[in-house]
């Protein structure tokens, strides 16, 4: 039997568009590789090696049936094993159109709990890789399976990319309902209030999920019935299977606009063995064209989009984002925003590490067969997934996460390290060269680890401190690192002893670091550090600057000791801590914080600060619906009180002043004051969360004041545009509030704010975590959970992370920070936007010994890639990567949202020849976000989309910065721009910008 595969789109019927798709997890319940190779199938009978292998036998057997693949991850672990034959069948299959990429990054990353830099990264990871091995771009955005749905993923990920439309599976059901009963599933998206119409996208929610409708799935073992044609067997069934086909097409079409749908003809890991998909799908297109009722054709997202614009109808405009999601009443997809703290603090410490390591990598030269930063580059990509960074995975799956991160760290340390070693030492490393400085690193600096630092000075050597800066100005911070001795002194590159300070380590961060180095290093620490050093490093941009650390000769020259008291409970005084404008106070009596003052900006407030626990829901035969790793489900809060005995520990001195607190066995916190800083740092310890009493906690910190804001908050958009929140209310649609908590916690990356009409208060997180404003005046950050159930949505696995010594196991316990600050009424964005930049790239510090006195003088003490240059203060560069080709990379952000600030939400320049001095800028090509095709083209094949009415708010037009004259080589930004080039300093600049 020869089937009629061939059918087009037929314009005066409803057209059923079949889009053959497999969604592959990079991770979940098993890892990446044990996915690919289909390994471990007792917990999931999932191999993609089958997927890929039975794909290409599948099309080549009818020209018509088509398929799209998404995650590279999977895709390049398979296209390197394929003999130069298969290869080149794959490479006509992408060209005639069979087989299209869509989406394109290395995974289908996550919305909520990614960084916009990340999410750019991996997505461009994915894209070059199709470029060179196909020279193709994909088109669609397709995140099927993301936990609700971002703005800078439609503006940024979307439409920046050159995407002509963006797909998914979940948003809220009472937003569906309505747009289901309103045909507004699909929409014109619009995620950018600066960006607008200029950076929109198609954007279609599914009316259910990515799969296919309910009786039409094909695997080899699934119970749909399939057509049975064949008249001379039994149980034949054409005809009712067409009439189901036709009823589901229906029932689609009604909630539909235009005669354009689509049915996702696949789910998780399916077309293990493909051809029985696509036998039955054949069958399904042949009869149901020859019942003629609606038109059925295999078709890919590119086809259904084009379809779509070809109606030339307008269509509804979305703006905000889809968070948080909910799949049903009590089901609020609000957990997994901190889900895994230590994973997400992993991703963020090592996103800015990776931009830092590219920099110097560039510096140095990229060598691709010596240590390089692409395991890292890797390693970040995956750990982007869906089911990754949010913390939504086995305990197995997550080791493997960081067993990679670890693995791409230390390759990334080897170059950072050896750049560093080339510019100290003033030596032309060409590509494979070392220089003699042999520098070490910290990177369990966290919990106050750092070998290299706890030296013991005996014949008289000195500590050599190079601190890096990847920023694009200079910046000026406090250095903290754990030493053996107090009687120290720090002199900078002139040899000026300068102010420092020594603090005392307290016993909970010593049996804290001592406890994780035996479980995660095998073996105790030797040495145990009594002091932290603290000093003040002014280094220039994207350069360096470089510190001496010895034993004080003289007893006047050490470092400054700290004063240290500790406030029982009955003191009747008031605290006062704080260096020069800002102060805190601590009421004594109470022993917490009271209030908050800048005497430079005269902004007073009264804060307090709490500690509290959602008791995680477990379940009832009523209502199943548990807390997890996903779903935050509350079931009561509860407020902890700090202990009778609690004491206040009053640390000051020059650099830094603390405030420590044990509120109680399992929380410890410290405010801290940084000399120079307009900002509050806390730094908490949580854990072990306790869970003998067989609930599961969800630690939750407050700052509360009296500010009267009104039910409304501000939250990032994957650290990028900042989103205007309402307590209890939604954009689109009458909320019902079925969850009062869960339901108005959202993803937070950046900071969240909230402002009354004298005052604003931002919170700066370091990490991604989930937040609100549960009550007026308040900002509330959830910092750990510990649950004992699963929450029935797929992982199978409470999240209950543990630390194991010798088998013996306990609570995984979370330390980490947040950066509050009070300005007055529109001030605030200066420090959110400058201080966020500072938090995600830190200084990178690298440390050596020195024998001699004479460090500085026989090496470069202080550098700037960019002499005396220095970025505009609204800009960042967030990418600066040699290429394989030689050619360079970069892209630079404008940080600011239009009418942000008064200052600086204003087009902005940068001077490409003062980025790059002592180079000859050959060729500049201005290229899409993921770098993969030039802007231009780009613009010109991007599909222009109509709107129904515009809002009138909105309808404001937007800037843009102009193209970039190559005599001048000045860059123009508008607010919230990113732009990406590829340069080349070779002036035999070839036209194939990727061509390795
Ligand atoms: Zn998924």
């Amino acid at each position: 039997m020869v089937y009629n595969t061939s059918q087009g789109i037929v314009p005066d019927k409803l057209n059923v568009h079949l889009v053959p798709h497999t969604h592959d997890d990079v991770g979940w319940l098993k890892t990446v590789d044990q996915y690919y190779v289909g390994s471990n199938n007792s917990i999931q009978g999932a191999c993609v090696q089958n997927v890929l292998d039975s794909l290409v036998p599948a099309l080549l057997a009818d020209k018509n049936r088509k398929f799209i693949y998404v995650e590279m991850a999977f895709f390049e672990r398979w296209w390197k094993d394929q003999s130069e034959a298969v290869q080149l069948t794959v490479k006509r299959l992408v060209s005639s159109g069979q087989l299209e990429f869509i989406n394109g990054g290395m995974c289908m990353h996550d919305e909520a709990t990614t960084h916009y830099i990340d999410m750019i990264e991996q997505t461009t990871l994915g894209h070059h890789f199709i470029k060179r091995e196909f020279g193709v771009t994909p088109r669609i955005g397709w995140q099927i399976d993301p936990f609700g749905h971002s703005a800078v993923q439609a503006y940024l990920l979307g439409a920046e990319i050159g995407f002509d439309s963006l797909f998914f599976g979940r948003i809220d059901y009472q937003d569906r309902t309505k747009r289901k009963y309103e045909k507004s599933l699909e929409v014109v998206w619009w995620g950018s209030k600066s960006l607008g119409s200029s950076a929109q996208i198609f954007a279609g929610a599914f009316p259910k999920d990515y799969e296919p409708p309910s009786g039409f799935y094909f695997e080899v073992n699934d119970a749909s019935p399939i057509v049975q044609d064949d008249p001379t067997l039994f149980d034949y069934n054409v005809q009712e299977r067409v009439e189901d086909f036709v009823a589901a097409a229906l029932s689609q079409a009604n909630i539909t606009r235009t005669n354009h749908i689509m049915f996702t003809m696949g789910t998780d890991f399916k077309y293990q063995y493909a051809h029985t998909w696509f036998r039955q799908m054949d069958k399904l297109i042949h009869y149901v064209n020859i019942d003629g009722r609606v038109n059925a054709l295999y078709s890919t997202p590119s086809i259904y989009t084009d379809a779509k614009h070809a109606t030339e109808k307008a269509w509804p405009i979305k703006t905000e984002d889809f968070f948080p999601y909910a799949d049903r009443a009590h089901g609020y997809w609000t957990g997994y925003f901190t889900s895994r703290p230590a994973i997400k603090r992993y991703v963020r410490m090592m996103s800015g590490y990776y931009l830092a390591a590219r920099q110097l990598e560039f510096f140095k030269g990229r060598d691709k067969s010596g240590p390089n930063t692409d395991l890292l580059a890797d390693a970040l990509a995956i750990a982007q997934h869906h089911d990754a960074v949010t913390g939504t995975e086995k305990q197995h799956v997550a080791n493997d996460y960081a067993k990679r991160l670890s693995m791409g760290y230390v390759e990334a340390e080897k170059v950072a390290s050896s750049s560093l070693a080339c510019l100290v030492d003033s030596t032309s490393c060409t590509r494979g060269r070392n220089a003699r400085t042999e520098f070490q690193q910290c990177p369990l600096l966290n919990i106050s680890y750092c070998p290299p630092s706890e030296i013991e000075f005996s014949h008289g050597g000195n500590l050599i401190v190079v601190v890096y800066n990847a920023l694009g100005w200079k910046r000026e911070d406090v250095i903290r690192i754990p030493v053996m001795h107090e009687d120290v002194t720090v002199r900078d590159s002139a040899g000026r002893v300068i102010e420092s300070q020594v603090l005392p380590l307290s016993e909970n961060y010593m049996s804290l670091r001592n406890y994780l180095v035996k479980a995660y290093r095998g073996q105790s620490p030797s040495k145990t550090p009594e002091y932290w050093l603290a000093f003040s490093a002014s280094v220039p941009p994207l350069g360096y600057n470089s510190y001496t650390i010895s034993r004080a000769k003289t007893e006047g020259a050490s470092s400054a000791r700290s004063s240290v008291h500790s406030l029982q409970r009955g003191d009747k005084s008031t605290i006062e801590v704080g260096h020069e404008n800002l102060k805190l106070s601590f009421s004594a009596e109470e022993r917490k914080l009271a209030f908050y003052m800048n005497r430079r900006s005269m902004v007073k407030e009264s804060v307090q600060q709490s500690f509290s626990y959602y008791a995680g829901y477990n379940g009832s035969d009523e209502s199943p619906q548990s807390s997890g790793a996903y779903v935050f489900r509350p079931n009561g809060t509860f407020l902890l009180k700090p202990a009778k005995k609690d004491i206040l520990t009053v640390i000051r001195g020059p650099i830094i002043d603390e405030v420590h607190q044990k509120i109680n066995p399992w929380i410890y916190q410290i405010n801290r004051l940084l000399k120079g800083k307009e900002h509050v740092e806390v730094e908490f310890t949580v854990g072990p969360i306790p869970v003998g009493d067989g609930i599961g906690k969800e630690m939750a910190t407050q700052i509360t004041t009296n500010m009267e804001t009104n039910k409304t908050f501000y939250t990032d958009s994957n650290g990028r545009d900042f989103i205007k929140r309402i307590r209890d209310y939604r954009t689109d649609w009458d909320l019902k509030v079925n969850e009062p908590v869960a339901g108005n916690y959202y993803p937070i990356n950046l900071g969240i704010y909230v402002e009354d009409d004298k005052t604003e208060l931002s919170v700066l997180v370091d990490r991604a975590v989930g937040g609100s404003s549960i009550v007026d005046g308040q900002i509330e950050l959830m910092l750990h959970r510990r649950l004992l159930r699963d929450d029935s949505k797929g992982v199978d696995e409470a999240l209950n992370e543990t630390v194991c010594i010798d088998n013996k196991c306990k609570g995984l316990t979370i330390q980490g920070k947040y950066y509050y600050r009070i300005d007055p009424l529109g001030e605030g964005a200066k420090w959110r936007r400058t201080t966020g930049q500072e938090i995600y790239s830190p200084f990178l510090l690298a440390f050596t010994e020195e024998v001699e006195d004479n460090w500085m003088s026989s090496h470069v003490p202080t550098f700037s890639a960019i002499d005396s240059y220095s970025l505009p203060d609204n800009v960042a560069i967030i990418t600066l990567q040699e290429l394989d080709n030689r050619k360079v990379l970069v892209r630079l952000a404008h940080l600011y949202e239009m009418e942000e600030d008064n200052d600086l939400s204003v087009m902005t320049e940068v001077e490409l020849k003062k980025l790059f001095p002592g180079k000859k800028i050959g060729k500049l090509v201005e290229m899409n976000l993921s770098a993969n095709q030039e802007r231009s083209e780009m613009e010109k094949k991007r599909l222009g989309w109509k709107v129904e009415e515009q809002p009138e708010s909105k309808s404001k037009s937007t800037n843009r910065g102009g193209a970039v004259d190559p005599a001048k080589l000045v860059v123009e930004l508008a607010p919230m721009e990113i732009r990406t080039f590829v340069l080349d300093f070779d002036q035999t600049f070839s036209a194939q910008v990727f061509d390795a």
